[in-house]
């Protein structure tokens, strides 16, 4: 018992081997998941996952089948949903359409209790946060979807909850809206410092907002990570390949840190496995180094490449270049290049090109199961 309770000290909260059947379907399959305070969490994964049933499961919307949940050192796990601590946030907005914008903030407020003069101070100031401070008289019908989904926030935020839980919000707002809201709520979540776990499915929404994502598939954890280890350092190649986009190449280990790719044996920064194993590499389009054919061929160089540019995509910002060549054999490479970097060697249709693989971009997963 020491042990865990000084370390529930430190997390705020503690979902222990946490299961979740629906008869005999396991949605959710020995989920252990540690959040501090003040943090901001993504659950990411594909439609299914299991991502939702978790956050229901922390709000006690639908209990867990097995297993723990402890929210600031204090065991919820059967509490009923009135007796958690914890404010919502749903796609749908799920506002009363029958109260005014001011009714709807101070719900949770009469519901605890709350002095009339305290409820309208605190609406006023709710409103003011999520810079709506006119439209308090309105009703919900008569705002935007980007405009009712910050009332939906400031709602769940009224009685300063220690949990805050979002439930896909922007998936129902157009992009714009989307992006524009993304930065609001994450600007929102720093000023008030409440711990925050949001549901969705989109990778850019999670890396953008995420102080760590946790990645799911078919109701286990993935991987655990802040945005950028999530996408430089996957853990699986279901994550190298959820997150972005990647090559996949079919590789032999060489020896200690070298594969191949195509007829070529580079350098990687593969370990752990052994010599003649099969293995997928991944490497990002963005981390394949363009450079003047020929150049960097010298017999101690194994990192590049000899290869021929076919389709080039212009993509706004990079162009996504298809290559292939003798020394790739089967394979084919998709590889983002600048603006610059396409001027700067002249690149089009049928250039031959060298590129550099490096060691460290190249991560390798076994092959056959992840
Ligand atoms: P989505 O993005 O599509 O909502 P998700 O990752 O949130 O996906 P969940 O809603 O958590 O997925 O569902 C996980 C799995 O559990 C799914 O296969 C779903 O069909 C199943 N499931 C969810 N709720 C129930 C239920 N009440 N009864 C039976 N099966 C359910």
């Amino acid at each position: 018992y020491k042990s865990s309770e000084a370390s529930s000290v430190s997390s705020y909260l503690r979902i222990r081997n946490l299961y979740k059947n629906f008869g005999d379907f396991t949605a959710l399959k020995d989920i252990s998941l540690e959040i501090e305070e003040g943090e901001f969490v993504c659950f990411l994964g594909p439609s299914g996952c299991g991502k939702t049933t978790l956050l229901r499961a922390i709000a006690g919307l639908d209990l867990q089948s097995f297993g723990s949940i402890e929210q600031a050192g204090r065991d919820i796990s059967a509490l009923p949903i009135a007796r958690r601590d914890f404010g919502i946030v749903f796609q749908s907005y799920a506002l009363f359409p029958n109260l005014t914008i001011e009714r709807n903030i101070a719900f949770g407020l009469e519901n605890a209790g709350r002095s009339k003069t305290e409820i309208t101070g605190r609406v006023a100031e709710l409103l003011d946060l999520v810079d709506l401070a006119d439209q308090g008289k309105k009703y919900p019908a008569q705002l935007s979807g980007g405009q009712q989904q910050r009332i939906a926030l400031a709602r769940a935020i009224a009685t300063s909850p220690g949990l805050l839980l979002l439930d896909e919000p922007l998936s129902a707002l157009d992009a714009k809206v989307r992006v524009h809201l993304r930065h609001q709520i994450k600007e929102l979540q720093r000023k008030l410092g409440v711990t925050t776990v949001m549901v969705t499915h989109d990778q850019e929404e999670a890396l953008s907002m995420a102080d760590r994502i946790v990645v799911m598939n078919h109701g286990v954890i993935e991987q655990v990570g802040t945005p950028t280890e999530i996408y430089r350092e996957p853990g699986s190649l279901f994550v190298a390949d959820f997150i972005g986009e990647t090559n996949q190449i079919h590789s032999t280990i060489t020896a200690a840190n070298g594969l191949t790719v195509g007829k070529c044996a580079l350098r990687s920064a593969a370990h752990g496995f052994a010599q003649g194993q099969q293995v997928i590499v991944t490497i990002r389009p963005e981390d394949i180094i363009p450079h003047e054919p020929g150049s960097r061929r010298a017999e101690s160089d194994h990192s590049a490449l000899a290869v021929t540019v076919g389709e080039m995509e212009f993509l706004g910002s990079f162009w996504r270049s298809r290559l292939t060549g003798a020394e790739l054999g089967d394979e084919v490479l998709y590889a983002d290049f600048s603006i610059n970097a396409v001027r700067r060697l002249s690149l089009a249709a049928g250039s031959a090109l060298t590129i550099e693989l490096p060691a460290d971009r190249l991560i390798a997963f076994p092959a056959g199961g992840d």
